[in-house]
């Protein structure tokens, strides 16, 4: 049964500049022996260790759009992956120019790494699978090309009722497994359906992650339902134009769509150094969508299965 533990790392919640609590944006996912970066904002490796994230793990990264804030981190990460001697590949989907710098720095910089990289170019829809997740992506609406993305675990098979088989004649052992997998299976000539005696699979959790944007209908849709939305919160209500202007999304944007996507629950992030706190961009966001929490450097979520 599939009940690991799934979680959100942020270790940098500032939007283009960091201020003295808050870095560049890079976020982790954490499943398992598996680790998703979203985004590698500069300084990102030492966030990585003082959250004790593991350069070694399985590792996908994501990248939403390649400015500087977003990217950066990504080299100094790679280097120190080499200088550990990793072996073991990372995943990285981006827009297909950041191999372009990749390839292009490591030679400027004289470089070479000890693992291969397996790079997929960001574009709608299913970018990479993994063992137990699957990633989606959607094209953000921000001053470049940038991409959202959605990290769905595979679905849980359902409740097994064992009094069921038993009433089905069909003898506890491999058999049963089978059941349990949503195989059918044979018993004296007769056919056992899964669905007789196995509820219907129950949805993994879902994690939505929106890069720098400004709000659509696309991404209400690409959201819809996820348990937890981690959202472009730059600027608070009033100053909307400059949202407008610079493609971003202000906290009452971001709690509209949580809303509209009918998630679970709404993560902002991406604050602007121009507020010295947040605590007013989560009142309005709260006012809109209760259920929000203002992200800050090195707070940890789990996210939790849904309910039924
Ligand atoms: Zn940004």
């Amino acid at each position: 049964m599939n009940s690991a533990t799934l979680s959100v790392t942020f270790l940098g919640t500032s939007s283009a500049a960091p201020t003295k609590d808050r870095g560049l944006p890079a976020i982790a996912i954490r499943r398992e022996g598996e680790v998703i970066l979203m985004d590698c904002g500069e300084g990102v490796q030492r966030q990585v260790l003082a959250q004790s994230i593991g350069l070694g793990k399985d590792m996908t990264i994501l990248i939403t759009h390649l400015h500087g804030d977003h990217v950066t981190g990504i080299l100094g990460l790679l280097q120190t992956m080499s200088l550990a001697q990793r072996r073991k590949p990372v995943d990285i989907v981006a827009p297909a120019k950041l191999m372009r710098w990749l390839e292009a720095t490591s030679d400027l910089l004289n470089f070479g790494l000890t693992f291969p990289i397996r790079f997929a170019p960001a574009r709608p829809g299913v970018v990479l699978r993994t063992s137990e997740l699957r990633i989606r992506a959607a094209r953000a609406s921000h001053s470049v090309e940038a991409y959202s993305y959605l990290i769905e675990e595979r679905d849980r098979p359902g409740a097994f009722h064992p009094e069921k088989a038993r009433a089905l004649g069909v003898p506890e052992g491999k058999l049963w497994s089978e059941l349990q997998r949503g195989r059918s299976v044979t018993v004296g000539g007769a056919k056992v359906s899964w669905s007789e005696v196995t509820d219907p699979p129950r949805p993994g959790r879902r994690i939505g992650y929106s890069g720098d944007t400004r709000p659509s209908p696309r991404l209400a849709r690409f959201f819809a339902g996820c348990d937890l939305l981690i959202f472009d919160s730059t600027f608070r209500g009033a100053d909307r134009d400059k949202a407008v202007e610079r493609k971003h999304s202000t906290c009452v944007e971001a709690a509209s769509l949580a809303k509209r996507a009918d998630a679970k629950r709404l993560v902002l992030t991406h604050f602007s150094a121009r507020y010295t706190t947040v605590t007013g961009l989560l009142r309005e966001a709260r006012k809109v969508f209760p259920n929000t929490v203002a992200a800050a450097d090195g707070l940890t979520l789990a996210v939790d299965y849904p309910l039924g």
